[in-house]
Formats: structure tokens, sequence, C-alpha cells
């Protein structure tokens, strides 16, 4: 099949309208799977089938017949999740149009407008697809006024379609022949490969998920990347159909798999976005841009509860990391939990993926602490640090004289949700330290509202508390804006005084009441009586902002006398007060670990 006659496209939606079931149609439709055989094919990884999101970008061929010509088509799923932003702009880049699919029973939402504007600005073709309309409650009409206002798409064009019944579907592929470029690319020319994705496999190692720009390839060749200056001998080379089918060659225009011989040993080497060519020809090329060092902004420590099973979470971490490179991964020692590990997430959904992965795997023997996302600190000697961990952040008054400025990163949210709720979505906002960027009708009763926050309030479980008050109607996605200047400060907990490492947090100095006040009460609860009295204080420095006690079990050392002996009486209540005092200058309050683990819960 001549390049004239691929064409690599994608599925742009928001989740849960349809992406993966209507891939899994166009699949059976071009006789790849059977009908009614697997389903959601192209998710692959256990928890995209048990979530029901797409986690990682997949590729699948088809080959269809139109107008008498065999047409070479791929199919690029992405992510529809914001904190995916990379892979989704990777995965575009790799395509020459999309899909702009929208469930007409919802109409456009958050992620839509977000992954609209990023293929918009790759210069996508894209193609509307309005699903579900077997739905009783679809709105066709506003769904495609909808698109028409926000994105300039012709209702004319759009395809009504029903993924789940198969109404319709037929249309699509055509469309995407008429509508969607052939790739360009010249295969005479010296290789160039873009590395879209990879994953690993026990049997075979890393497998390379790519899309060859210029050039070809074929096993025995050798090559060499741009970001790593690694070289490699290419082992196998073939396409996704829907199994991986070995070619002889993979040619310009095409999205396929590669395999190293010796396999690449980790997945950290392949460099998301890389650019590969042949040994010697390194001048010649000019790599794609697109490679980027992914960027953790939210990150939790995990402990074991026992410290026998460090080696068996260190195991089970590396396993989890072998399928996503994003995830970064630091030791770390806390007096509290002891050893652990820090890491860092792109954002919130990647971050409770991985941890109901992890959780899987450990259940209730591993300790999870709530995520918290970096910050900065200008230093007045001109040093910039970006801190992940409480532990590094400047305290006591020396330090606190060298710091200059102190910063949080900040993002700009797009929720959109029926105007009902406006007014509350308003307050969430603002109490949340939102700043109102823009607001707009989609239709008479569609909102979206642009809202700039801290990061941090977003991984407060923000979107927990804006989908319970619009009874699950809102939805939210999120860009990075930038850092801004703010007044953190870091908060402890103390334990008789000693602070407790594993709790501390740093935030926004206007949570300190509240957040404070709400640890000192909760950790009360999950530290049983001791036989001296226990302080549970939250502090700011040596500010204490808030405070809890717990008595200390009284031994009845009274009830055994008889009223008339004062004296000696008065002797055994010193006694005992010495005896507390004893306890309490020790000060080494038994704290179980699962006291932590009930209190960092959420
Ligand atoms: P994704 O998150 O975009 O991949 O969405 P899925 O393909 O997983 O679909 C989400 C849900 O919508 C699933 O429960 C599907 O069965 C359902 N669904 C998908 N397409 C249709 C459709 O055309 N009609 C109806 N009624 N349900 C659909
Ligand atoms: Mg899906």
């Amino acid at each position: 099949i001549p390049i004239e006659r691929y064409r690599n496209f994608c599925i742009v939606a928001h989740v849960d309208h349809g992406k993966s079931t209507l891939s899994d149609r166009l699949l059976e439709l071009t006789g790849t799977i059977q009908a009614g055989g697997n389903k959601q094919v192209l998710d692959k990884l256990d928890v995209e089938r048990e979530r029901g999101i797409t986690v990682k970008a997949q590729t699948c061929s088809m080959i269809y017949n139109y107008k008498g010509d065999d047409y070479l088509l791929h199919l690029v799923d992405t992510p529809g999740h914001v904190d995916f932003r990379a892979e989704v702009s990777r995965s575009y880049v790799s395509s020459g149009g999309a899909l702009l699919l929208v469930d007409a029973s919802q109409g456009v939402q958050a992620q839509t407008v977000a992954n609209f504007y990023l293929a918009f600005s790759q210069g996508l073709e894209l193609i509307p697809v309005l699903n579900k309309v077997d739905l009783p409650h679809a709105d066709t009409a506003r769904s495609l006024e909808q698109m028409k206002e926000n994105f300039e798409l012709d209702p004319e064009n759009a395809i009504l379609v029903s993924a789940k019944t198969g109404l319709n579907v037929e249309a699509i592929l055509p469309k995407v022949i008429e509508n969607i470029p052939a790739p360009t690319g010249d295969p005479s020319k010296p290789l160039k490969l873009f590395l879209i994705d990879s994953w690993y496999s026990s049997f075979k190692g890393v497998v390379l998920l790519v899309r060859i720009f210029e050039g070809q390839i074929r096993a025995g060749d050798h090559l060499v990347s741009f970001a790593t200056g690694r070289k490699y001998t290419v082992g196998e080379v073939g396409i996704q159909y829907p199994d991986q089918v070995p070619q002889s060659v993979l040619r310009a225009g095409q999205v396929g798999y590669v395999y190293f011989n010796p396999s690449m040993r980790k997945t950290q080497e392949a460099k998301l976005g890389d650019t590969y060519t042949k040994v010697g020809f390194e001048r010649q090329v000019q790599p794609l841009p697109g490679f980027e060092e992914p960027k953790p902004m939210v990150f939790v420590a995990a402990f074991p509860v026992d410290q026998g099973d460090f080696e068996h979470l260190e195991d089970s971490i590396n396993q989890l990391l072998l399928n996503d490179r994003s995830v970064t991964i630091q030791k770390e020692a806390s007096q509290a939990l002891g050893a652990g590990f820090r890491l860092g997430f792109l954002g919130t959904l990647h971050c409770s993926v991985f941890e109901d992965r992890l959780r899987q795997e450990h259940g209730a023997s591993i300790i999870i602490t709530p995520p918290t996302v970096p910050f900065q600190i200008k230093y007045r000697d001109g040093r910039e640090v970006t801190i992940t961990n409480p532990a590094e952040f400047p305290e006591g008054d020396h330090t606190k004289r060298d710091v200059a400025e102190l910063r949080e990163p900040y993002v700009l949210t797009t929720l959109t949700f029926p105007e009902e709720y406006l007014g509350r979505v308003i307050e969430i906002c603002e109490s949340n330290r939102g700043e109102q960027k823009s607001m707009e009708y989609f239709t008479a009763t569609q909102v979206i509202l642009k809202y700039e926050m801290p990061l941090a309030q977003l991984v407060d479980d923000f979107f927990g508390k804006l989908k319970s008050s619009t009874k699950g109607y809102a939805t939210l996605d999120y860009e990075e804006a930038d850092w801004r200047e703010s007044n953190i400060v870091k908060l402890t907990l103390l334990v008789n005084k000693e602070p407790v490492d594993a709790v501390s947090r740093v935030l926004h100095e206007s949570q300190v009441r509240h957040v404070g006040k709400q640890w000192v009460e909760k950790f009360k609860e999950h530290v049983d009586r001791q036989m001296f009295e226990v302080v549970i204080q939250a502090a700011v420095g040596r500010q204490v902002i808030a405070r809890e006690t717990i008595k200390p079990f009284r031994k009845d050392v009274l009830a055994k006398l008889h009223a008339s002996d004062v004296s000696r009486r008065r002797k055994l209540l010193e006694k005992q007060k010495e005896g507390r005092k004893k306890l309490k200058a020790v000060g080494n309050v038994v704290i179980e670990h699962s006291a932590f683990q009930a209190f960092l819960a959420k």
C-alpha cells in the first residue's frame, strides 16, 4: 500500500464519551477483530479496563477498502485526561487528523474543549462525530450547536452515530479517507523516527511505539537516539493489528512497533518524544521537537507498614515503573515511618491510578501520604530550589532571613456545568483561592468557567467537592499556568513536642488554622491512651496553631485508701505525680503505624 493511501488519526473526546467503544466498532468493521469478542481492545492495562479510562496511547492498524483500493489506517487511541497531556500531544503529532467525538446526551465538556484546542493548535483536520444518539435524552441539535459555536465546525459535516449499537458507524471511515490528509514523508530519505510511547513486555523487553516520518526501518538497522546518544540494533518491526504482527519493513508515514536486539533494558532509556535515526546520519537529520522530560507536579510518599516489607514494596514500585516512566522516584527516610519512597506524578489522576495499582498489590500493608505539590524557594543569594518534600522547607530565623521569595504552582482550570450550579461553583472556586478569568455560556444552559488557582488546591480534592455540589454534572480540565509568589508556610504536627515528619506539610497561610485543627483532632482519635499525658500540637515554627491533649490512664491509687489516712494519701499522690513526670520526660510516645495509616488515609 503506497503512502498516499495511509491515514493516521486519533479520537479527541471527553472521558466516557465513547472513544474506546467506537474504536472497537471501527476495528470490527474493518475485520481487524471479531464482532462481539474482545471489548475495549485498545485499553490494555488492567487499570484502564477497571476504571474505564485510557492512560496510555495505543495504536491499531486497520485495512479498509474504499472505492476499490485498500487503505492502511492507524488509529492512535489517546488518553482523554489532562494529566497525560504530553502523551496526548505526542499522539497528535503522529496523526493527520482526528474525530472530535461528543456524547450527544452530555454535549461538549471540559476535556472536549481542552483537547480540541490542543488538536487544533497542532493543525489536525477535525471531523465532528456525535455519539450515543441512541439514548432517549440525547440532544443532537444542542450538541451540534455547541460544536458550531465553540469550534466553528459545520454541523452539516457531523456524523451521528451510536458506538454501542453500531448505528451509522460505517459512515466514519469514508470521511477519514476523504478529509484527513495522507502522511507525507519520503522512504528514500535518511530515517527520522519519532518515539510516541513505550512499554515493557516480559517476553521481549521494552517495546517502542513509533511513527516513521522519513526513511524506512528493518531488522538489523543500527539506530541512534538524539536524546541520549545511545545506539541500538533493531530486532523486529511490525504493526499492531490489533496484536503485534511482524513486518519486514516500516516506511515513512507508518505507525508501528520496534524491538531492539539486544533489547533496551529500561523503559527509562526510551525518552518519549525522542527522535532516532540510523547511525551515521545524525548530521543530516533534524530531530523533531517534542521531547520533554516529564514534569512531575504531584508527590506522595509511600512507606511499608512493616519495614521488613521494604524490598517487596521497592520491587512492586519498580515493576509499575516499567510501564510508566513519567513517575519519578526517590528514596526517603522518615523518623516515624522508616524507609520509604517519594513518588512524583504528572497530576492527580495519574497519582491516584498509580496508588490504586500499588494498593492492589500491597493492600493494607502500605502507608501513602496525602498528595502535595512542589514549591519554589528563591534565596537572596540568587539560588533557586524546587522542593517536593516538606522536610526541605527552610525553617528557623536564620534561613528565613535568607529567603527572598516563595512560590507555588498555579493552573488554569476549565469547568463546564449546567447554569443552575453557577453560584455554588463560584463559591467553591473562590474558597480555593481561585481567580476568575472568564465566563461563557455555551448554550443558554451550559456554562464554561475559567479560573486560575493554585495546583495545591486542586490536589486537595477540589474535583470531589466540585462533583458533589453539582450532582456530578461538572467537568474539569486544567493546564499549567505559572509559578506565583505565595505566602506559604510549613505546618508541623508535634507529639509531646517531637515533630512527626511524615505528617508535616507546606501550605498557604490562609489554610493553616483549619488544617491544624483538623490534624490534632483527627490524630487524637488514633493515638491510644498512654501512661502519661500526650500533647498533640500543630505548629508553624514556634507558633502553636492548635492543640489537643490525651489524658493518661489514671491509676486509681486512691480507691484503696481510707479517707482519714491523709498523710499517706498525700505521699502516694506525690509518688504518682513523680512517676508521671518521669514517663513524660522520657517522652517516648508509642504510636502504632496503624494510627498513621488511619490518620493519613483520606
Ligand atoms: P471512553 O472513556 O471515551 O473510552 O468511553 P467508553 O467507550 O469506555 O464508553 C463509556 C460508556 O459509554 C460505556 O459504558 C459505553 O458502553 C457507553 N457508550 C459508548 N458509546 C455509546 C453509545 O453510542 N450509546 C450508549 N447508549 N452508550 C454508549
Ligand atoms: Mg477509553
